[in-house]
């Protein structure tokens, strides 16, 4: 029988007085912990004062072996609390460093984050564990290791929305309000999100190794990166080299999606950058409402480092920080080992290019690859007069899915959006023009179209008015309610419209703030 440990800081205490008697089968395993000590700090999370569940993710939790989606109401408290943890599981603290802001910081790591352990998927694989907010580690530096309510909500509506949306990311599990205040300037409720990932190894953790010219462990590292995440590839003659050029593959994927939604992660440092190429550390990201190429939403970020147009020059970046870690595993002559990470870092661009160019082609209700050069330069004219205009960057792709190939009064809402008309009807033409290359009928377009461009999606001055509801007023009603429109981005909902309109212009939010 398994049962949960009341959780003290040395996991020691076995608290005969509070035992969960859970059903057998929900058990993580942890391959991380057989790296070594110098891979992470083995630590407890540290109990908070009254938890409170706020959400539990039971359509996720159903992906997964065993019964954690059977758990009452008190179990999955406790839990996702980090007041007690599962017997299974050997809660750790990942060590990491990375470039902030183009700095290099050898010394990062879970300063408010554990690691519970894998939880086996039903479909075959695992997925990663963890709580954040839960408490200080070695890794915690100056700061407290929780977290405030606001940035829990954030990332739980964000994450689950980008999931929603079709973007590769970690996923929410569980949201919990600790009953606890945290000080941040004043003092403010604290939380503690449960987070899902394919890996939580970053871009960092190898440039923890390579910093310390540690390269056992950072072999080491990449084998169990290459087993858990790219299995493919595990056995292969040049397995790093086919590893690397996978991880650039999918950071250029990704970061094409984010583009195409509008999306702005905010602080791309490398210990943001995740190894499985899934979206991570949501901080001050936010999606735009009216498009501008610089973009910027993060207070931190004054000079623009990770503004909207910069995202895909930025990944590429991070990538050669991991290319120069990765080095002595490509080949033991340095010259070698730079030709071939160069010539994969030249991937980048073009794979770039043609994830961003499917994706637009699909918002563009356009299905045949004739000519690459005009479809990508009708692209870039509807974003352009989207830009001089500063038109919704969701509204305007909503409403072009709803048009049809001939000018007619569904034209008006699109238009509406546009200052420059003149422009914008001129750019129309070229569309229409370029529909009748096309065979899809206006219904069957609009229905692919609908498919890839939002009704919703997590705008910033909504995720505000829903964070000083649960901070100032205790009501998670408004989380609820937004959470909810977002599970179905791409179906109008009946009396939900305001979800869909950009902020008013007393409700624009300007900055946003790490979770910190
Ligand atoms: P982030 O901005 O959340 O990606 O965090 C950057 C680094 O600061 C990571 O090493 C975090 O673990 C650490 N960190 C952020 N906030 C806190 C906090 N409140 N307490 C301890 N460490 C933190
Ligand atoms: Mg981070």
């Amino acid at each position: 029988m398994i049962r949960m440990v009341e959780h003290v800081a040395n996991r020691q205490v076995d608290c005969a007085f509070n035992l969960l008697v859970l059903p057998p089968t929900m058990i993580f395993t942890n391959r991380y912990l057989e790296l070594g000590e110098e891979f992470y700090q083995q630590t407890s999370p540290q109990p908070v004062a009254q938890p409170s569940l706020i959400i539990f993710n039971h359509e996720l939790a159903k992906e997964f072996a065993g019964s954690l989606s059977t758990f009452d109401e008190h179990m999955l408290t406790q839990m996702f609390s980090g007041n007690q943890v599962h017997e299974s599981s050997v809660p750790l603290a990942m060590a990491y460093a990375g470039h902030q802001f183009g700095h290099f910081n050898p010394q990062l790591g879970d300063g408010r984050a554990i690691y519970l352990g894998e939880l086996t998927r039903l479909e075959g694989g695992s997925m990663d564990v963890q709580l954040k907010g839960s408490g200080r580690t070695r890794f915690s530096r100056g700061g407290d290791g929780r977290s405030a309510l606001g940035p829990v909500l954030r990332e739980y509506l964000l994450s689950e929305a980008m999931h929603k949306l079709g973007v590769p990311t970690t996923r929410a599990l569980a949201a919990v309000s600790s009953g606890e205040q945290v000080w941040r300037e004043q003092k403010i409720p604290g939380g503690v999100i449960t987070r899902i990932a394919s890996s939580f190894i970053r871009v960092g953790t190898f440039q923890y190794f390579a910093a310390q010219q540690d390269l056992d462990s950072l072999q080491k590292l990449a084998d169990y990166v290459l087993e858990c995440n790219y299995p493919e590839h595990s056995n292969g003659e040049d397995k790093y080299l086919a590893l690397f050029k996978a991880v650039v593959t999918r950071q250029a994927q990704l970061i094409a999606k984010w583009m195409c939604l509008g999306f702005i992660h905010g602080v791309m440092n490398t210990d943001n950058m995740s190894i499985a190429g899934e979206t991570i550390d949501y901080g001050p990201c936010a999606f735009m409402d009216y498009f501008r190429y610089d973009q910027v939403y993060s207070f931190i970020d004054k000079r623009g480092r990770y503004a909207y147009q910069e995202q895909p020059s930025i990944g590429l970046w991070n990538l050669t920080r991991l290319a120069e870690a990765l080095l002595p595993l490509f080949n033991e002559d340095v010259d070698v080992a730079v030709e071939q990470a160069t010539s994969i870092l030249k991937g980048f661009a073009p794979h770039y290019d043609a994830a961003w160019l499917i994706n637009m082609r699909s918002k563009l209700g356009l299905t045949a690859s004739v000519n690459d050069a005009e479809d990508k330069s009708l692209v870039e004219g509807l974003l352009n007069t989207m830009a001089e205009s500063e038109a919704d960057f969701t509204l305007a792709f909503h409403h072009l899915s709803q048009m049809d190939a001939s000018a007619n009064e569904k034209d008006e809402s699109f238009h509406g959006l546009f200052s420059n008309s003149e422009k914008i009807k001129d750019w129309l033409r070229q569309w229409r023009k370029r529909l009748e290359l096309e065979t899809q009928t206006d219904t069957e377009r609009q229905a692919q179209m609908g498919a890839i461009n939002p009704v919703y999606i997590p705008r910033n001055h909504q995720i505000e008015k829903v964070i000083r509801a649960a901070e100032d007023n205790n009501n998670f009603e408004p989380f609820h309610e937004l959470h909810t429109v977002l599970e179905n981005p791409f179906t109008y909902q009946q009396g939900k419209d305001t979800y869909m309109q950009p902020p008013k212009p007393g409700e624009v939010v300007v900055n946003t703030f790490c979770g910190t």
